[in-house]
């Protein structure tokens, strides 16, 4: 099923306990839609390119800054002005031309996310505002796609894992949508390597999920600290008058 190259490309993955060739040959009819190429989306892309998704979709209506290059390895000086997707995806590219990217310069909203996600096998949320974290969760929830939602500011982490067929909270139970993790980097600051891990963190939560590998942490919240290398998980639990999954 796999061919030559495929083989020679992906030989120390398909090595890899619990893996093989039709794993391999799944995850290249994939798709995975990140939103947000920011320093969690360019781990995450980075990563899920070279694992050989086969196809992601990357959303985001922002152009490359200089302040961005610290953290976000898919960006170079001589792409500062250009829209993010289109930098990244031909990025990526050039480091795994056997996969699809589809590039969305737009903003995640209530009117495009049904569209956004259709046809997706797991959503990343990389996103850095609470307002489109809300819209991702409703489109997910309703469409029934798996969410894997990370964050990052100074020097903590945050992940969340999310199935709509699983029976725990959605993020609007975990946050008000005016409540939330401060994760706006413009306000808080953030450690470039802490936003780089968590968002490789999504791709190594999506990778095993899609291969079925090991047990995915849904329904939890995982918080992590750089300070003191430390995680700390919690589970959560549905609120019957959550307006989005009415306490699953
Ligand atoms: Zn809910």
């Amino acid at each position: 099923m796999l061919n030559n190259s495929e083989y020679m490309r992906y030989s120390r993955q398909l090595l890899v306990d619990g893996m093989d060739d039709d794993k391999q040959a799944a995850l290249g009819k994939a798709t995975v839609v990140i939103v947000g190429l920011g320093g969690l989306g360019c781990a995450s892309a980075l990563y899920l390119a070279g694992a050989g998704v086969g196809c992601l979709r990357l959303v985001d209506d922002d152009q490359v800054t200089l302040s961005n290059l610290p953290r976000q390895p898919l960006y170079t000086e001589q792409d500062v002005g250009l829209n993010k997707v289109d930098v990244a995806c031909a990025s990526l590219s050039q480091r795994n031309s056997t996969i699809r990217t589809e590039p969305c310069v737009t903003r995640f909203s209530k009117a495009n996310g049904k569209a956004l996600i259709s046809g997706s096998s797991v959503v990343l949320d990389c996103s850095d505002n609470m307002s489109t974290r809300h819209h991702i969760n409703a489109a997910c929830y309703t469409a029934g796609v798996p969410l894997i939602v990370a964050a990052a500011s100074g020097v903590d982490g945050q992940l969340v894992m999310l199935h709509p067929a699983h029976e725990h909270g959605c993020y609007q139970c975990l946050y008000a949508p005016h409540q939330g993790p401060a994760n706006n980097c413009l306000e808080q600051g953030v450690l470039g390597p802490v936003v780089g891990m968590l968002g490789i963190m999504q791709a190594l939560s999506a990778l095993l999920w899609l291969l079925k590998m090991g047990e995915p942490q849904w329904g939890k919240l995982r918080v992590f600290n750089a300070l003191s290398s430390s995680w700390q998980g919690f589970n959560i639990p549905p609120l019957p008058d959550c307006s989005v999954c009415g306490g699953n």
